[in-house]
């Protein structure tokens, strides 16, 4: 089997690797319908975020079960599959306080821009479709996985209720996705951060009321001067610097929650910034696996329509085209076939 592997800054290839096959008896192999490229797998591919020698890379997923473990209980082989990107056994604590992305039992998906997968803790992380869904429906689908798991949990750890005002900081697929997730929640006014007339284009077909093209200080100043000076009731911060962060604190009403979603890079904050900002903070990674039988079915009832997000499909094998797009801004986000 040939999968993506990271070799360096830039340095993507689709290369020769061990076929997966089951090791543990609660494991399940999957035979990838589609998988995609992350924002998150961005940090690595700028260097940004330092690898230890070749990476696997790939945690967004979803396909058919080709063989499960003898101790696999609720998936079979055949049944269509959509995971979290990272497993659970979804029965310890943390996952029955809701955040199987602490699972304690919990490993980070990392091989899944490849045509086979191996997903440990099978009966904790997958959940079957009835039946094989349509291919129309499966980008909307592999979303659930991870990048609309994640823009839910924004909107929802952001406390979004009907009538709430809400900024959405990051114009990224994750971002887009907080933005369509606070329509679902019915937020009534919904201001997306942008200056990319492209993505400003989706983020309005998925609920965005208004845009705001300034950033930093400007933006945050654009923000007060439409809610009357005092902030938005959530805020989404969607894309991990800290200049994104303090433009999200500095846009939250006091008392006000504000999420992050973005994994962190070099965010620090003053103790004493905090103490001032009077705001509620909550954020982390997405727990996908607890909002993940919902939003599958919300694909499934036509609702939504997250695949919108993929602007740019590719056979699998050229997937260092799919990350040199999304690095370039010329794609929001690469859908790659096996
Ligand atoms: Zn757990």
């Amino acid at each position: 089997m040939r999968g993506t592997v990271l070799y360096g800054p830039g340095d993507i290839r689709f290369e020769d690797r061990e076929t997966p096959r089951i090791v543990e008896p609660t494991d399940a192999i999957i035979r990838i319908a589609l998988t995609c490229v992350c924002g998150s797998d961005l940090w690595p591919y700028r260097g940004l975020q330092p690898i230890d020698g070749p990476t696997p890379m790939g945690h967004e997923y979803c396909g058919f079960v080709e063989e499960v473990g003898s101790a696999v209980r609720s998936v079979k082989s055949g049944q269509f599959v959509i995971g979290s990107f990272v497993t659970s056994d979804n029965t310890c604590p943390n996952c029955q306080y809701g955040y199987q992305s602490s699972c304690v039992h919990r490993e980070f998906i990392t091989r899944a821009q490849a045509p086979m997968l191996r997903v440990p803790l099978a009966d904790g992380t997958l959940v079957p479709t009835p039946g094989v869904p349509s291919d129309d429906l499966m980008p909307s689908l592999l979303t659930t996985s991870d990048v609309l798991g994640t823009g839910w949990f924004a909107a929802d750890a952001a406390n979004v209720k009907p009538g709430a005002t809400v900024v959405v900081v990051g114009d990224g697929a994750v971002g887009l996705l907080g933005v369509l997730s606070a329509r679902q929640m019915r937020a009534e006014r919904i201001i997306a951060m942008s200056r990319h007339e492209q993505r400003q284009k989706l983020a309005r077909e998925f609920g965005a009321t208004d845009i705001v093209t300034e950033r930093g200080d400007e933006g945050v100043k654009r923000i007060l001067d439409m809610t009357k000076g005092f902030g938005a009731d959530s805020v989404l911060e969607c894309v991990g610097t800290q200049e994104s962060m303090m433009q999200a604190i500095h846009c939250t009403r006091k008392g006000g929650h504000l999420s992050y979603v973005g994994v962190p890079h070099g965010v620090a904050l003053k103790g004493e910034e905090l103490f001032f900002a009077h705001v509620r903070l909550h954020g982390g990674p997405a727990p996908v696996r607890r909002d993940l039988p919902k939003l599958i079915d919300f694909v499934l009832d036509k609702k939504i329509n997250p695949g919108k997000v993929f602007d740019l499909t590719l056979p699998l094998d050229q997937v260092a085209e799919g990350y040199r797009a999304m690095d370039e801004r010329r794609a929001i986000k690469a859908l790659l076939r096996p």
